[in-house]
């Protein structure tokens, strides 16, 4: 660990004298595992897309699927297969026939063999002796192994297995050629300790790479992986955002952070693309983390403390472990109750007003006033605010003048969409399709403003103030520009088309009189 080293002086002692491995190999099982979360069901081209992300991340090992369970599975491996990576591909399969030659059918580097090794799996869903057990195991590694693909073998519910007959069993399935071995924690039910004590018993007697695979099904998958590799294990797996069954499985990038960041040790990751890939998840599987989930969630490196806030502009090592840069995230100074002058003064500066030390004062006095009314103080309330108190600032530019937009839609036509707006005071039509009529009047806008803005659409909400078919429609945009900068706008009309047509100029516009302001 560097001296710059922003992390607790305490590890350095705790782990005086071990030997820690140097870098360990990422199985990623977003594919698959994640793919068994309640509600998530990967479409062929989701997982093309997914795993061209994950190549690009550069995990070690994708697990695209389960070959066995469905048509579309298959197609879908095999299309990655086929997609050329550069990550090793791997499929799961029960040590049976029609499984495993359903995995090698696809092409993968890798068969994932696994079965139940604990007792009460044995008895209540095998139904089969341990003898037997491992036989059908030895078999099917053999099997695997003579058709040419590397092996992985799990010994399922290893965290609730007799010790030494997970020995026994993972030493026979080595001596068949197991390329590496795995030991899951499947019902997420080890401690830290407990799972360091495993390992510690397994490493002296398993002569290939060990891998660990965590269920969080009482919060503690990430630090039963890290005790794991603390004891020797060389591979973890792990989903990103930590989707998986149930309560889901480690969360790949907390794992990778911890590891890069507490311990120095190594991954192949490019956690630079950490977030963009959460992201790309979120979005095909329509499950949001957390704001508040580490690493990846939207508040993770957002300070909202007035006192936090005045540090971090200070030296960002006195609240943030690692810099936002790292895995692709942002740095935020929230504007709330907790806000203290030094953020104020921050912002403001940032777009070119500069408020003496007096108006300061008054101005964080009345964010914090609109902070304690429960609300969550925007850029524009904060643009208010400084106008209340400063007097008159540069007008809001009408950079974009929406003319005319008209939408078609019907259930056997493409939604399309046509916008006449004046950019810059030049006269622009254009047209685009959608998934509906607000999608196509977006994309149509977007097309209409696309050589003078760089801005991405980072949310869209839609609620409806009133009840009934004729409610006001409020659409709530966030914009968000190439150096992080949030821009939210609001557009509210009768017409949900025209209300998310007006939020996308509002915010538009926005954009470009903060730009002002900030040349001014
Ligand atoms: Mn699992």
């Amino acid at each position: 660990m560097s001296d710059k080293s922003v992390t607790s002086g305490y590890i350095r002692e705790a782990y005086k004298g071990e030997k820690l491995p140097k870098k360990v190999r990422v199985f990623d099982t977003t594919m698959r595992d994640g793919d068994q979360t309640p509600g998530v069901s990967f479409t062929i081209e989701q997982k093309l897309r997914l795993a061209k992300q994950l190549d690009k991340l550069g995990v070690d090992t994708i697990e695209a699927g389960t070959p066995i369970a469905s048509e579309g599975e298959r197609k879908a491996i095999k299309e990655i297969v086929k997609a050329g990576l550069k990550t090793e591909i791997c499929a799961l399969a029960r040590p049976k026939k029609e499984d495993v030659d359903a995995a090698l059918a696809t092409g993968v580097d890798c068969v994932h063999v696994f079965i139940s090794t604990s007792d009460i799996h044995l008895k209540y869903i095998l139904k089969k002796s341990r003898k037997e057990i491992l036989d059908q195991a030895v078999e099917f590694v053999e099997y695997v192994k003579d058709h040419g693909a590397k092996v992985e073998f799990s010994a399922m519910d290893a965290s609730r297995t007799d010790l030494d007959y997970l020995k026994q069993i993972l030493q026979a399935t080595v001596k068949a050629g197991a390329d590496r071995i795995n030991v899951p924690d499947t019902v997420g039910v080890i401690t830290p300790k407990a799972m360091h004590g495993l390992i510690k018993e397994l490493r002296p007697v398993i002569k290939v790479p060990i891998s660990v695979h965590c269920h969080d099904d009482l919060g503690l998958a990430v630090a039963n992986t890290l005790a794991a590799v603390e004891a020797g294990a060389d591979q973890i797996h792990g989903t990103i955002n930590g989707l998986g069954e149930r309560a889901g499985n480690a969360s790949i990038e907390e794992v990778i952070m911890a590891l890069h960041t507490l311990y120095g040790i190594k991954t192949n990751v490019n956690t630079k693309l950490l977030v963009e890939t959460s992201e790309l998840v979120q979005r095909l599987t329509g499950i949001p983390v957390p704001p508040n989930k580490a690493i990846v969630g939207s508040n993770a490196f957002s300070h909202a403390a007035g006192i936090h806030a005045h540090g971090v502009l200070e030296f960002p090592g006195t609240y943030e472990p690692i810099s936002p840069e790292t895995v692709g995230h942002i740095r935020r100074l929230g504007l709330g109750k907790l806000t203290g002058k030094h953020s104020v003064v921050k912002h403001l500066t940032s777009i070119g007003i500069k408020p003496d030390r007096k108006q300061a004062l008054e101005i964080t006095r009345k964010v914090k006033e609109l902070g304690d009314k429960g609300k969550e103080v925007t850029e524009l309330d904060l643009l208010a605010i400084a106008e209340s108190v400063l007097g008159a600032l540069p007008k809001e530019e009408k950079t974009v003048e929406l003319k005319e937009v008209t939408v078609t839609t019907g259930s056997t036509i493409t939604p399309t969409a046509s916008v006449w707006v004046s950019v810059k005071g030049e006269e622009r039509k254009n047209s685009a399709t959608g998934v509906g009529p607000v999608d196509a009047a977006i994309n149509a806008i977007w097309g209409a403003v696309s050589e003078i803005s760089n801005l991405k659409l980072k949310e869209y909400h839609l609620d409806a103030i009133t009840g009934g078919s004729n409610a006001l429609a409020e659409v709530t945009v966030k914009f968000e520009d190439e150096k992080g900068n949030l821009y939210i706008a609001k557009g509210v009309k009768e017409d949900v088309v025209l209300a998310s047509v007006d939020a996308m100029v509002n915010g538009i516009n926005r954009y470009f009189s903060v730009r002002k302001l900030k040349q001014t």
